[in-house]
């Protein structure tokens, strides 16, 4: 299948799922996660349509943002970051998914050139308290958001998720749900998006909530 018709069907996944809960599909954003996968496969999705794309690692995202400098695209940067990454990583995108430590963002926000307007950011939650180190625990959450309202240079637009999979639907919404409760219990004029929902489960986030979801298999294939 060319990547066209994989955007479509994801596309009209989204609209299903948005028709069910009940909403718009325009209030849901696809963001097309390009990690690992080509440039010129980047292009094909552009020329579909697509306008945003997340990228989960520094090094091979400045290489395609380079060949990729004529094209006109929001880029998305949802990986782990690492403090010496944060100038790249302030500089090089739109939005930062993946902020789970008051100094990378303070680092952020200070490096964060002045001829740009402040850096989207999302706050990566952990939920589950599980297996993964990333994310900020939800006991953390409002000290965290009361903190990074004071940096300049960053506007807090939400919370983002990467909850562990289930295999079963029923069980993925009940996370997603947590979710997206925790997410509206803190929701202020600027916290607008609530980042969650990937290739396997965008239905369950939808309809739970998701304003982004964050698509890669689906549109690129696996990954190696
Ligand atoms: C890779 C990745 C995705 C996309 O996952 P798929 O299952 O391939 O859709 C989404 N979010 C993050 C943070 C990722 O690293």
């Amino acid at each position: 299948m060319t990547i066209a018709k994989r955007l479509n069907v994801v596309k009209q996944r989204i609209e299903c799922a948005a028709e069910q809960a009940q909403r718009s599909s325009e209030s849901i954003k696809l963001i097309a996660v390009s990690k690992t996968k080509s440039v010129d496969m980047m292009m094909q999705a552009w020329h579909a349509g697509q306008y945003h794309f997340a990228e989960s690692y520094v090094q091979e995202a400045l290489v395609k943002q380079k060949a990729l400098a004529h094209v006109p695209l929001c880029w998305h940067f949802v990986g782990p970051i690492q403090s010496n990454k944060t100038a790249a990583i302030a500089n090089r995108f739109s939005w930062v998914h993946s902020v789970d430590r008051l100094k990378i963002a303070r680092r952020l926000s200070e490096q964060r050139s002045l001829q740009f307007p402040p850096l989207n950011i999302c706050l990566q939650i952990n939920i589950s308290r599980e297996e993964t180190k990333h994310g900020i625990s939800p006991d953390d959450i409002p000290s965290m958001i009361e903190q990074i309202e004071q940096l300049p240079r960053l506007r807090l637009r939400g919370l983002m998720f990467i909850p562990k999979r289930t295999g079963n639907v029923a069980r993925q919404r009940e996370i997603f749900k947590q979710a997206s409760d925790l997410f509206n219990s803190y929701q202020s004029a600027s916290m607008d998006t609530l980042s969650m929902g990937m290739s396997s489960d965008l239905e369950a986030a939808i309809l739970e909530g998701a304003t982004m979801v964050r698509v890669g298999t689906a549109l690129f294939g696996p990954r190696e």
